[in-house]
């Protein structure tokens, strides 16, 4: 699909505001691994996205922030890029309330349709309450059976050399394997961001406590000497949430007992395709159907992980 084709470009346009900042993007995968490079070559192959298979050497060659070791398969995306998801969320919501959305910030849903600040009857309602769906859904006796709540965090480091690790000359990557870690460019401030994918620090939706594990920068940070040595040392660290069921895959659309409730669940790594989510769930809403092909994001799924 082209750029100009996705809804990010849909929504610069309207917003006047550049929200995707193309980086380029590498994923790393030692040779040999649980994970074959084929597994990220295989989508893009077949989509028609351009991507280039680089060794080490090459890599360590083209972006000198690097220093990865010998025996790595690194899978690169030229049009692999960051959006600056506070920017985005403001343009999204600036975007719906220029279209006649009512936005009830800080306001609790109590039931799909009773919120704490008054009570709305609604023929359509869309669920995107990410880690507190189930609690949600309880009123309705459904439920996304195993579901996983984690406190995520990520590092924030201060190179020395900043110019080093600047989007223009340095990418997004992802470091492939029995643990994941990932990180971009300087944005914004002059750091480098850092985290472990999936960091299995399970808690209550309703339990995150803001705090950082102390462990795990120290891993991190041992990690990244091994492969961007220039990372400098660690400014700050911050908290998020991760939800997610154990097949990552996304869930959307209507449940199956109440076919006007439409779900959304991003299950960690949402983000991206924010505006295509929401532009499908708003024509389920509207239209009853959609034109993409949701088929992949059902509401059971063969894992027994989901059946609402
Ligand atoms: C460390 C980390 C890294 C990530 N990296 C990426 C990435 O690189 N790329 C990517 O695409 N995605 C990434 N993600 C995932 C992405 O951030 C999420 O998938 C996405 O933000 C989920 O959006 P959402 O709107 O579905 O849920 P949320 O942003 O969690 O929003 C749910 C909302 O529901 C509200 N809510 C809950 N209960 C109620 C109630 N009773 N009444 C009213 N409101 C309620 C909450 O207040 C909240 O505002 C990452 C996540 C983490 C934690």
């Amino acid at each position: 699909m082209r750029y100009e084709d996705m809804d990010w470009a849909e929504l610069e346009l309207r917003s006047g505001l550049e929200l995707v900042n193309i980086t380029g993007g590498v994923v790393f995968l030692s040779r040999g691994g649980p994970t074959p490079s084929s597994d990220f070559t295989n989508s893009p192959g077949s989509n028609g996205v351009p991507y280039e298979l680089l060794n080490s050497k090459e890599v360590n060659e083209r972006w000198p922030g690097f220093k990865v070791p010998n025996g790595i398969d690194a899978v690169y995306t030229a049009d692999t890029g960051i959006v600056h998801a506070s920017t985005c969320v403001t343009a999204m919501q600036y975007q719906a309330r220029a279209n006649g959305v009512i936005l009830k910030e800080k306001t609790r849903t109590e039931m799909a349709i009773h919120i704490s600040k008054g009570s709305y009857r609604a023929k359509k309602v869309t669920l995107a309450a990410d880690t507190w769906t189930n609690k949600l859904l309880g009123p309705l006796k459904s439920e996304i059976p195993v579901v996983t709540t984690m406190q995520e965090q990520v590092t924030y480091f201060k190179p020395s050399d900043p110019e080093r690790y600047d989007p223009k000359s340095f990418p997004v990557w992802i470091w492939g394997g029995e643990t994941v870690y990932y990180g971009f460019p300087t944005y914004g401030e002059p750091t480098i961001k850092a985290g472990r994918g999936v960091q299995q620090n399970v808690m209550h939706p309703d339990h995150h406590t803001f705090v950082p594990s102390q462990e795990q920068p120290k891993k991190l940070t041992r990690f990244m000497d091994s492969i961007i040595p220039g990372h400098g040392p660690e400014l700050r660290t911050v908290t998020c949430q991760y939800t997610i069921t154990p097949d990552r895959q996304f869930i959307i659309g209507p449940l199956a007992k109440y076919p006007d409730v439409i779900l959304a669940l991003g299950n960690g790594h949402a983000f991206k395709f924010v505006p295509a989510i929401g532009r499908v769930v708003a024509e389920l809403a509207i239209d009853g159907k959609t034109t993409d092909d949701i088929s992949k994001f059902p509401m059971s799924s063969p894992t027994g992980s989901r059946k609402l």
